[in-house]
């Protein structure tokens, strides 16, 4: 792949949200809960990232403390964020692990009583730069084939759980069925390039953009979320994204009285046009081809 410093330059796209909205903001929620490395799931090691307290080990024996964290996040975390989206009404992009939405069925019927879209975030978590091609092209159709035999749904995005191989990309656009990739740090716009000459979607995951919850802080209550979109830019596509595993309440209404938290109806954040996820990609980047 070659790199490309230039991007849109000194005069990007005017976005030209749906209905002239000043803000364009896609909630994503990550669903990854056993996917992680485990012992009972066959791995020689258990998993050290995203555990609520520093590993003391390298993983190499089972560690059922981080185990449990993970169970919090689809046992509790998950069905808050749930609870909270669908009060909203506010429609989610889900960065999907198909071997949670497995191990899930009550959360996986729920989603696919939803209209959220499904960004693939793998079959588990695992390293695609250290797969060979054949190998990442099975990993990938096996998501896919999981995702919609568990929700029903197709999977529109791919946005590998660590860095991509240098054939993701190109493997994506041969598998077929998605609208985009998020294998991307590069830009605030949602941009194109050409895969074996033919136009595919590239929408930026962007998580140091100080709209991040979950890994930065709790998203426990409905004010939490509003509280998320703080700093959210004008004329971007801002992405404010929840880990399901790092949900635990860490800050409690007592901690800044000066916020009024129930005075927000649910309906609220909802006015205005509503488009969800891909749909608000493509229209993005239709203006801007
Ligand atoms: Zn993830």
């Amino acid at each position: 792949m070659t790199r490309d410093f230039v991007g849109y330059g000194a005069e990007p796209p005017h976005a030209q949200w749906p209905g002239e909205a000043r803000v364009a903001v896609n909630f994503v929620i990550n669903f990854e809960e056993g996917s992680e490395l485990s012992y009972p799931a066959g791995d020689a090691v258990s998993e050290t990232g995203l555990i609520e307290s520093a590993s003391t080990d390298a993983g190499n024996r089972r560690d059922l403390a981080a185990e449990s964290m993970f169970e919090y996040g689809s046992r509790v975390g998950w069905w808050r964020l749930h609870r909270i989206f669908t009060g909203f009404n506010l429609p989610v992009t889900l960065f999907a692990c198909a071997r949670a939405l497995e191990a899930n069925p009550p959360a996986a019927a729920a989603i696919a009583a939803t209209d959220w879209d499904i960004c693939g975030h793998g079959y588990r978590w695992i390293k695609h730069y250290e797969l060979d091609e054949s190998a990442e092209r099975d990993q990938i159709a096996r998501a896919v084939a999981l995702i919609r035999q568990t929700t029903g749904k197709p999977t529109e995005g791919w946005y590998c759980r660590y860095a991509p191989s240098e054939n993701t990309r190109n493997l994506v656009a041969l598998h077929g069925g998605f609208l985009y990739d998020s294998d991307a740090y590069n830009d605030e716009l949602p941009y194109w390039v050409r895969v074996s000459d033919t136009p595919h979607l590239v929408c930026d995951a962007i998580f140091d953009s100080g709209v991040q919850i979950g890994l930065k802080r709790a998203l426990t209550t409905k004010l939490d979320l509003v509280d998320a979109t703080e700093g959210l830019k004008e004329g971007v596509l801002n992405d404010v994204g929840s880990i399901t595993e790092a949900t635990r309440p860490g800050w409690e209404p007592a901690a800044c009285p000066s916020r009024q938290r129930e005075t927000l109806a649910p309906e609220e954040p909802a006015q205005g046009t509503r488009v969800s996820g891909p749909r608000l990609r493509e229209q993005i980047c239709r203006r801007s081809r």
